[in-house]
């Protein structure tokens, strides 16, 4: 009895000592938890690894045989993580492998006759290559495993930071620099802009010296845009590339020249992946990771993890450049306001100035027509001025200079005055003013006013066909308040909020039963807020609403 006859038999049996194996497997795991689809895949591992056995079946061997097992598990390991087999599967089958060939030898009577040494020696090998074998395959298990988990990780990170920020640059630099070193031992972020003109957006190393030479390399070299490899390429065809293993010969093949070449050797890349961002279909950039002083290697899965990242930062992109599209166009909407608003003033004043003329030179003369024409016309310029005082207003506000002349002031008077007015515009609502404060309180007296004649006018307004607004005032130990209560036409509870936004009008614009521009409540809502106070609204559609303010009597205890 020698090696050479065991090595025969497990030459020529292979694929019989494979099938007990699998029987055996299938008894125990009950047969539904075996794969089928995977069956002839590992059944070929399996004869080949009684193969290799026979091979190596040798002391001399031992250290060759080692070193293949080794490789082969971590072969195995990878393929079956991304087969999606569990370790115990695969585990399992080696197990069964060795137990079905001690079987097999047995019942070929080849281990009746054999010394003790050559069948204790026989037994070593064959434990150690399988045990190479299973301890690989499970190592290699369980980084792959914990590879997966960290992309996982990362890629929720990143998830998060893209979408809590809407400045994208920025984000894609934290992006960048959460890729180092988890998953990348470098990252760069590159953009192409309006004109087609390529940006590094970021670059991550966790040495902030290398980051500076990188960004010093990036300046000097200039872009090959035809280039058929790298982020040129990517730019330009939309699909990523993965390079799983950097040779020296690929770096002799990129660089331009031997300078170039000194350069990529030195970086010492083993590993790289680019993936596209892509806005509206088109690529707009990409992402590179590389791997060099860690010496990994970059799988499918890890590139499948890179382009779900790059999806999720180009939506990201876009909609930060939505967004920046729509705050431009409102910049220029405010700007207009408020030039808009500026020169509009002094004509409206002094048109005003020459009716008020007119208006006493007709009165003299005794032309009662044209008096009454130039009193129209005089209140639809009081209309327009306050249009463009409210238009004034709202520029102020956004430029944070809305000035108020603070003192103590008759707080019921001043609504009195206000109400007193507003009676005289209309013949059908009676404004009934309910209560009193009998507080003098700290602030803007006209501001207040303002405040008092915006919530007035819109119970007015929108409440067409009652004939009752009421305004009742109240206090407390440190507060006074004001509800104006119409009988109108309300408003649903999704409104209630949004109706103090700029602009936001329950009905379109286009909706002409209640004309106004939504600028009302906005100023009433600042000037509130700068009373330390608030303004609030109850309403039922159909039934009517009741706005409500409260403020401090004097605001500067509360500040
Ligand atoms: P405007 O009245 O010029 O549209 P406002 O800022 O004063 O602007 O009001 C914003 C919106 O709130 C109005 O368009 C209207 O839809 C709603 N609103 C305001 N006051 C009332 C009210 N008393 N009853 C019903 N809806 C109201």
């Amino acid at each position: 009895m020698s090696y050479s006859t065991i090595k025969q038999y497990l030459t020529n049996h292979a694929d019989s000592i494979q099938k007990e194996a699998t029987r055996q497997h299938k008894k125990n795991l009950k047969e539904k938890n075996l794969r089928v689809e995977f069956f002839v895949k590992y059944q070929k591992h399996h004869i080949q690894t009684i193969e290799e056995i026979a091979k190596y079946l040798n002391e001399k061997h031992l250290t060759k045989g080692v070193a293949f097992f080794t490789s082969y598990g971590e072969k195995l390991g990878k393929e079956s993580v991304q087969d999606g087999l569990t370790i115990e599967e695969v585990i399992d089958g080696t197990i069964y492998l060795k137990q079905a060939i001690w079987q097999k030898l047995k019942q070929a009577g080849l281990l009746e006759d054999i010394s003790l040494e050559d069948f204790y020696t026989t037994s070593q090998i064959i434990g150690t290559y399988i045990d190479t074998l299973a301890s690989k395959i499970a190592f290699t298990f369980h980084k792959q495993r914990q590879r997966i988990e960290s992309n996982l990780n990362f890629l929720a990170d990143a998830s998060k930071i893209l979408s809590s920020s809407l400045d994208y640059q920025t984000t894609l630099n934290t992006i960048a620099n959460l890729a180092v070193p988890e998953i990348a031992d470098w990252c760069t972020v590159d953009l192409l802009d309006t004109k087609g003109d390529l940006h590094h957006v970021a670059v991550a190393h966790k040495d902030p010296k290398r980051i500076a030479w990188a960004r010093e390399l990036q300046k000097k070299q200039r872009i090959n845009h035809d280039a058929t490899s790298g982020v040129p390429n990517v730019l330009r065809t939309g699909e990523s590339e993965l390079y799983p293993h950097i040779t020296d010969d690929m770096l002799v093949t990129i660089a331009k020249n031997h300078e170039e070449l000194k350069l990529l050797r030195s970086i010492g890349f083993t590993s790289v992946m680019i993936v596209p961002l892509v806005s509206k279909k088109k690529p707009i950039g990409a992402i590179t990771f590389v791997n060099a002083e860690t010496k990994r290697n970059y799988n499918q899965a890890d590139l499948r993890m890179a382009e779900e990242l790059a999806t999720r930062a180009s939506v990201a992109i876009e909609n930060a450049q939505l967004y920046k599209g729509s705050q431009d166009a409102i910049t220029v909407r405010d700007e207009f306001i408020s030039v808009a608003s500026h020169e509009l003033k002094t004509p409206v004043t002094s048109v005003k100035m020459f009716t008020q003329v007119l208006k006493k030179h007709s009165q003299q003369i005794g032309d009662k027509k044209a008096v009454s024409h130039l009193t129209k016309m005089d209140k639809q310029l009081n209309k327009l001025t306050e249009l463009i005082y409210d238009l004034l207003n709202v520029s102020k506000i956004q430029a944070g200079k809305m000035e108020f002349e603070n003192k103590m002031f008759d707080f019921d008077k001043t609504i009195q005055e206000v109400i007193v007015v507003l009676q005289q515009t209309t013949e059908k609502h009676m404004l009934i003013i309910e209560g009193e404060t009998g507080a003098k309180v700290y602030g803007d007296a006209e501001r207040i006013g303002q405040v008092v004649n915006n919530l007035v006018s819109n119970a007015i307004k929108y409440s067409p066909k009652a004939e009752n607004v009421i305004i009742k005032l109240s206090k407390n130990k440190k507060n006074v308040q004001v509800d104006v209560q119409d009988f109108g036409i309300g408003m649903a509870k999704e409104h209630f909020k949004k109706i103090f936004e700029r602009f936001y009008r329950v009905y379109d614009s286009n909706d002409k039963t209640f004309p106004g521009l939504g600028i009302g409540l906005y100023i009433s809502g600042e000037i509130i807020k700068r009373h330390c106070g608030k303004l609030w609204v109850k309403s039922t559609p159909g039934k009517g609403s009741t706005f409500s303010f409260s403020i401090p009597i004097d605001c500067r205890q509360t500040t």
